[in-house]
């Protein structure tokens, strides 16, 4: 007994530690002790387990630092393993590798009609991007966590439904997972989730507040918690927002989706939507016509704005978020629209842009593993 509660207190305590450096990078190991409350030994001690197994790495003292007493500022080791992200969108597939500090390392770009394929053949389609990725990361002497995959829907337990795809109920964690079989990979964990959730892990790692909520998404609308503790398993996009309103290929009437979703603004608009993705360079069809002061445009905007803030209305009286972090496609429609949404929200809710890029959910699928690695270092050091 006793011996298993020292292995469960050195668990946390590795997890701990490693959480620190992930957030306050870069850090010392005397900063380290008094945050944690551990005595200096033991954090140079769990400190020493975390640089061996690659996960930790330390810069050494700061340059034009005193000599003598070497502060040491530690960062998460960015030679060490790497996580790799997949992303299944209706009309692409997309594949990165970021190092454990975030970065990306390689990438790799598919295009294919995911949505007008049966979900195996959209999976397997994957699987030169999987190849081309796993190459690289052996080619350079790196080891990978695990993948991670973000689809435009609910997940469940690796299960999702995603309307842009047409994927109903798909087991995408053990599709994927075959396909890394018929790679000869072996053993990698595979986790599954929505390119909203995705998105706001990415805009958390990226140094976002905790408390701060995502509101976005490139293929849907939702909503999420930048604390990648929490999640919130529904679809914002499919919130209704008109009574009595069109009917929804959900099963529902008068959504989100039908007044702010890329299609609805662009038939509103009266402009051709090709659906190409922002990620392939698309442009966000509606905007640029927005912005040449196209009446119908403008319309099809402001109906947008106004749904949006109908939708977020129950969510402020549920959640009351103080800050939310606008990003994916709505991103396009700039500052005059969020200050629309704000307007009809309420004051004292700020809608702040993303830092990232129409990447930022392919990022976030890669950096579900890096968060897992992070949760549980002992694991990926044993495992
Ligand atoms: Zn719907």
């Amino acid at each position: 007994m006793e011996a298993m509660g020292a292995q469960a207190m050195r668990r946390h305590n590795v997890a701990l530690v490693m959480e620190l450096v992930a957030r306050d990078a870069p850090v010392s190991r005397v900063e380290l002790a008094r945050r944690t409350g551990l005595t200096k030994a033991t954090v140079s001690s769990l400190v020493a387990e975390l640089t061996a197994a690659e996960l930790v790495r330390d810069l050494g003292p700061e340059p034009g630092h005193a000599p003598g007493r070497p502060a040491g500022r530690l960062v998460l080791d960015p030679y060490g393993p790497v996580a790799l992200g997949l992303q299944f969108a209706a009309g692409h597939i997309a594949g990165v590798i970021l190092d454990l500090s975030g970065r990306p390392v390689a990438r790799q770009l598919r295009r294919f009609d995911v949505a007008g394929a049966a979900p195996g053949d959209g999976v397997r389609a994957a699987r030169p991007v999987l190849r081309r990725l796993f190459d690289e990361a052996t080619t350079a002497g790196r080891l990978v966590a695990g993948v991670g995959v973000a689809v435009g829907g609910t997940v469940s337990g690796g299960v999702a439904s995603a309307l842009p795809l047409n994927w109903r109920d798909v087991d995408v964690r053990a599709l994927v997972a075959g396909e890394l079989r018929a790679l000869d990979l072996h053993g990698l964990d595979v986790l599954v989730s929505g390119e909203v959730a995705c998105a706001a892990l990415a805009e958390y790692q990226a140094g976002a507040a905790r408390d701060w909520w995502y509101l976005g998404g490139e293929e849907v609308i939702g909503l999420a918690p930048l604390n990648p503790a929490a999640s919130l398993p529904g679809e914002l996009g499919h919130v209704p927002v008109r009574r009595r309103g069109e009917p929804c290929a959900c099963g529902g009437r008068g959504c989100l989706e039908l007044y702010a979703g890329r299609a609805a603004m662009a038939a509103a608009a009266g402009v051709p939507d090709d659906g190409g993705s922002r990620l392939l360079g698309a442009e966000e069809p509606v905007a640029a016509r927005a912005r040449t002061g196209d009446p119908a445009a403008l319309r099809a905007v402001e109906r947008a704005a106004e749904a949006l803030a109908g939708a977020l209305v129950p969510v402020r009286a549920l959640l009351a978020p103080d800050t939310i972090v606008l990003g994916g496609r709505l991103v396009a429609y700039g500052a005059e629209f969020r200050n629309r949404v704000v307007e009809r929200l309420a004051p004292g809710v700020t809608l702040r842009p993303t830092k990232l890029g129409p990447d930022a959910a392919l990022r976030g699928a890669a950096g579900s593993v890096i968060a897992r690695v992070i949760a549980d270092p002992l694991a990926w050091i044993e495992g």
